[in-house]
C-alpha cells in the first residue's frame, strides 16, 4: 500500500481523507473485505496512520463520510472508524491489558531464551520462511510497507497463534514495531480477539478458502493452516474502570504546549494559543524492547515536526526522543529554561506515549512542573460506551452520530 514512507502531515492525511470519500459508501462496504496486495485496487482506505497518529481525527473522517453519502450510506466505513474510538476507549477502561501484554511479551522472550526450537521457529516466522506462502509474503509486506489489509492482519494472526504455535505476544510486538498505524489498543486487543483471549469460546480462525476468496485467488495454503483450535479457557474479565470526564483547562503565560505522538492535531484542541515553548516530543521507542521499524519511527518524527510548525510559540524544541538517555532531562530543561511551570498536552491513552509520560512526570516535577492531559471531547462522549462488545458500544455511539448529523437529516441511500 505504501512503496515509500507516506507524507506525515495534516495537509496528507486531509488529501488522502478527500481522494477516498467518493468511496466511503457502497464501494467499501462492497469491497473492503477483499485483499487485492499491495499494488491492488483496494476498497479499504488506508487512513489509519494519519486516524492512528490524530494528524487526522475521526470525527473529521465521519463527518466526510456522512456529507458525501449519508449515515446509512457510509454506515460500514463510520463503523470501523468506531471500532477504533471502541478499542482506545476499551484499554483505557482496562489498562491492565496493556501491561499484561508487555508482561507477556517479557515472558515469551525468557522462554525463546530458554527454548531452542522456539527459537528458531519464531526466526522463521519473522523472516518469512515458513511453509505457508501467504504468511511469507504478509511478513515481507509488513515490513517493506508498514501497513497490511484488516483482513491480512487477521489471517496472520490466526496462522501465528495457532498454526505456528508461537506466543501471541510476540506477533503483536512485531505488527507494533512495524505497522506505521501501530497503536496499543488496536493492536493488542485485535490480538487478543484472534487468540480468544476477548470474547470466550471465539477465537478467530483462518481458513484456506476464505484466504483464497478474499485475496481473489492469490493465496491457497490448503491444509498447512491449523483449524482444529480449542478455545483458550479461564478467560480474564477485570474490572471496567473510568473514563477520562472533561477538563477545564487555561492556558496562562507560563503554561507551554507538549506535543506527543498520539495527538498531532493540538491546534483543534486549545487553538492558536500565544505559547511561551511548544516541545514536541517523540515515544515511538518505547512501544517496544526490540527495534522498531525506522519507517515508523520516521513517519512519527514527521508528524511531530510537522506539529510543531503548525503550533508556532516563542520557542519551539524537538522533536525530543524520550529513549535517549537524556530525553526526559532535556524537556524539563527546556521548560525551565523558557520559565514554563506547565505543560498542556491532549490526553495521552494508555500505551507507550502514557509510559513514557509516567517516566516523565517525576522529572519535570523535581522542578515544580506540571503536567497537564486535556481529553477530547470526542472521546470524553464515546469511551464510557467501551464496556462491553462493539455492537452495544455501536448502540450508543450510532445515535450521537446521527445527532452530530444534524438528526439523521443527512441520511439517504441504504
Ligand atoms: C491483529 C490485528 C492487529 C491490528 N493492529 C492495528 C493497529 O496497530 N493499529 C490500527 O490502527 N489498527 C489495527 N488493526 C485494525 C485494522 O486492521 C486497521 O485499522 C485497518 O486495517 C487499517 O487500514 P485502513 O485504514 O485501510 O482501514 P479502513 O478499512 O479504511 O478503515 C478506516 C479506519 O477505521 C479504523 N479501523 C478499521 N478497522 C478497524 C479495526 N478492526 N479496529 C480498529 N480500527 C479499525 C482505522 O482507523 C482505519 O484507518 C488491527 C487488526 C488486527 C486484526
Amino acid at each position: 500500500m505504501f512503496a515509500n514512507v507516506p507524507e506525515a502531515s495534516h495537509p496528507a492525511g486531509l488529501a488522502r481523507l478527500e481522494a477516498f470519500i467518493p468511496h466511503a459508501g457502497a464501494d467499501y462496504a462492497r469491497g473492503r473485505n477483499h485483499d487485492l496486495g499491495p499494488e491492488g485496487d483496494n476498497a479499504v482506505s488506508a487512513l489509519s496512520p494519519w486516524l492512528r497518529h490524530r494528524l487526522l481525527l475521526e470525527e473529521t473522517a465521519i463527518d466526510a463520510a456522512i456529507a458525501a453519502h449519508g449515515l446509512d450510506g457510509a454506515e460500514k466505513f463510520i463503523q470501523e472508524v468506531c471500532w477504533r474510538t471502541y478499542w482506545k476507549g476499551y484499554l483505557e477502561r482496562r489498562p491492565v491489558h496493556w501491561h499484561d501484554y508487555r508482561a507477556a511479551c517479557d515472558e515469551a522472550h525468557g522462554q525463546v531464551a530458554k527454548d531452542r526450537r522456539l527459537a528458531a521457529d519464531l526466526r522463521t516466522a519473522l523472516d518469512g520462511d515458513t511453509d505457508i506462502d501467504a504468511f511469507n509474503f504478509w511478513v515481507n509486506e509488513l515490513r517493506e510497507t508498514g501497513y497490511l489489509h484488516n483482513h491480512a492482519r487477521m489471517w496472520f494472526a490466526s496462522i501465528w497463534v495457532f498454526t505456528l504455535e508461537l506466543p501471541w505476544a510476540l506477533g503483536a510486538d512485531f505488527f507494533l514495531r512495524h505497522l506505521l498505524d501501530g497503536d496499543p489498543a488496536s493492536n493488542t486487543l485485535s490480538w487478543r480477539w484472534v487468540a480468544g483471549l476477548h470474547t470466550p469460546g471465539k477465537p478467530y480462525i483462518a481458513r484456506s478458502s476464505n484466504i483464497n476468496k478474499y485475496t481473489q485467488g492469490r493465496f491457497n495454503p490448503g491444509y498447512r493452516i491449523n483449524t482444529q483450535v480449542e478455545a483458550p479457557e479461564g478467560v480474564e474479565r477485570p474490572p471496567v474502570g473510568p473514563s477520562p470526564l472533561a477538563v477545564d483547562w487555561q492556558a496562562t503565560p507560563t503554561t507551554g504546549l507538549l506535543i506527543t505522538e498520539d495527538d498531532l492535531l493540538p491546534e483543534s484542541l486549545f487553538g492558536e494559543g500565544d505559547w511561551p515553548l511548544v516541545i514536541a516530543v517523540q515515544s515511538t521507542d518505547w512501544r517496544s524492547s526490540g527495534p522498531v521499524a525506522a519507517r515508523v519511527r520516521d513517519f512519527a518524527h514527521a508528524g511531530l515536526a510537522d506539529a510543531l510548525a503548525r503550533n508556532p510559540g516563542a520557542r519551539a524544541i524537538g522533536p525530543i526522543d524520550l529513549a535517549s538517555a537524556d530525553g526526559l532531562t532535556a524537556v524539563r530543561e527546556a521548560a525551565t529554561a523558557a520559565g514554563v511551570d506547565r505543560l498542556l498536552t491532549p490526553y495521552v491513552p494508555t500505551g507507550p506515549t502514557a509510559d513514557a509520560m509516567a517516566a516523565l512526570d517525576p522529572v519535570l516535577a523535581a522542578d515544580g512542573i506540571e503536567r497537564q492531559a486535556v481529553p477530547r471531547d470526542w472521546d470524553v462522549l464515546h469511551w464510557p460506551a467501551s464496556t462491553h462488545g462493539f455492537f452495544r458500544f455501536w448502540k450508543a455511539a450510532r445515535p450521537m452520530i446521527m445527532e452530530r448529523a444534524g438528526s439523521g437529516s443527512l441520511s439517504r441511500g441504504g
